[in-house]
């Protein structure tokens, strides 16, 4: 009852709170074809708060001057928003100091370079990269680039579809133990999967893989956004997300890493700042995080990860939280019963080991994903279609391409009741 106070009742409440949160996002209030935008493309890119897009237009006006490099003030100014960040990265992930923290260009920067500096280091011919069979691409080719150099081979996780033991898209951990053999060096998993929205258990794969001295990634492009992340409690060696996914600038991601892991690697691009001294002959490297940031870093986007991380953190605590979690609640359960529908398959049912986050991925029987999006858009609703970067989980599923909507905390149970109103109509009239 922690809503019900002065009189308001605690639905009003949430009401207020929702509309609060969402006043401060101005995309969400704009109208796209003539109707108000429902904005349900969040998996691939969150829309930004006002303290965001301040941020980054002040930043531009007053602080823009390149990092680390020179003894003005402006530089100064700079060099401290760009740290800044850093820091609220490492107090945003619990990591234990910002030495842990490299900012990239993305997610798929952050896998990359970890797959080909770990890889060149510790993988050799006939070794092995355990993969999730529920990966985006980022976590797929980077993982078979790196291993075709380093004469490895690819195996993966299967889902339960694969194994034939279901039907939800979930991992099918029975056989974990007997795929993390000896010449196993590094076992790439995804936080919450783009396509089924599905919460591995991460910490179980984790645990299982360091029982065998086995290193662990982690994709958490998705899972940044929908659960709270301490990467020393998870023990993960490495985490990768983006900025834009998370109410920040595109362009901008991290990589935490373990700092006895990020000294044993060789740096990934060569350049100016991630060197110590440097000859025509020989170089000596930064310490880190500078090491793995060679060039003019996106300052700017990087340092707009701190009023990002600030809303984020405001969406997810006091009675903000509770208000919008309970709203996620709701959609959840409400999507979920919506699409449990003759005619709709959808790819990730929640079970006692996966919860489920506002990610919907479905095709309908019969017509075509691209179709209904594009019927979908004309009535102000934005939803992704196609194969999402996902195109070997999809196959598993027997699908070519599928519809997905993906909700942010700001994204109200009003627009789901939207989005399924629509999705009947345009059913309908492609039916
Ligand atoms: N991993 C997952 C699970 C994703 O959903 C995405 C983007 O959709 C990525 C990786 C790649 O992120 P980015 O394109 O920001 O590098």
């Amino acid at each position: 009852m922690h809503f019900a106070q002065d009189g308001i009742t605690m639905e009003g409440k949430k009401e207020n709170i929702l509309a609060r949160v969402r006043q401060q996002v101005p995309a969400l209030s704009s109208k796209m074809n003539g109707e108000p935008l429902v904005y349900l493309d969040n998996a691939a890119t969150t829309q930004k708060p006002v303290q965001v897009l301040d941020f980054l237009s002040d930043a531009l006006k007053n602080r823009n001057a390149n990092v680390h490099r020179s003894m003005y003030e402006l530089s100064d100014r700079s060099t401290s928003a760009y740290e800044g960040a850093r820091e609220r990265v490492r107090r945003f992930i619990n990591a234990p100091s910002r030495e842990n923290v490299i900012f990239t260009s993305g997610t798929t920067a952050s896998v990359n370079l970890v797959a080909s500096c770990f890889c060149s280091k510790f993988v050799g011919k006939g070794d092995v990269i355990l993969i999730e069979a529920d990966s985006h691409h980022s976590n797929i080719v980077p993982w078979q680039l790196a291993a075709e150099r380093a004469g490895a081979s690819i195996k993966v996780i299967p889902t339960d579809v694969m194994t034939g033991s279901g039907r939800s898209g979930r991992l099918d951990l029975e056989g974990l133990d007997g795929l993390l053999s000896d010449n196993v060096k590094m076992v790439a998993v995804t936080q919450i999967s783009n396509i089924t929205g599905l919460r591995n258990p991460v910490s179980q794969i984790i645990s299982a893989a360091h029982s065998k001295g086995i290193a662990v990634l982690v994709d958490g492009a998705q899972g940044i956004v929908h659960e709270k992340v301490d990467v020393q409690a998870m023990d993960c060696d490495f985490y990768a997300f983006s900025a834009h996914k998370i109410y920040g600038a595109t362009g901008v991601g991290v990589l935490y890493g373990k700092k006895e892991l990020l000294e044993a690697i060789p740096p990934y691009m060569g350049g100016g700042d991630m060197v110590e001294t440097v000859t025509y002959d020989k170089t000596t490297y930064a310490s880190l995080p500078l090491k793995f940031e060679a060039g003019t870093p996106n300052f700017i986007g990087a340092a707009s990860l701190t009023p990002a991380l600030d809303f984020a953190e405001y969406l997810r605590n006091g009675e903000v939280g509770e208000a919008l979690g309970s709203e996620e609640e709701r959609i959840v359960s409400y999507m979920m019963d919506k699409l449990d529908t003759p005619g709709i398959e959808v790819y990730g049912k929640p079970d006692s080991i996966c919860g489920k986050s506002p990610i919907f991925t479905f095709n309908i029987e019969s017509i075509n994903a691209g179709d209904l999006a594009q019927l979908l858009d004309k009535m102000g609703i934005a939803v992704r279609s196609g194969m999402m970067c996902a195109e070997p989980l999809l196959n598993t599923f027997g699908a070519v391409s599928a519809l997905r909507a993906s909700f942010a905390p700001y994204n109200t149970l009003e627009e789901a009741e939207t989005f399924v109103r629509c999705l009947e109509r345009a059913r309908t009239m492609l039916s």
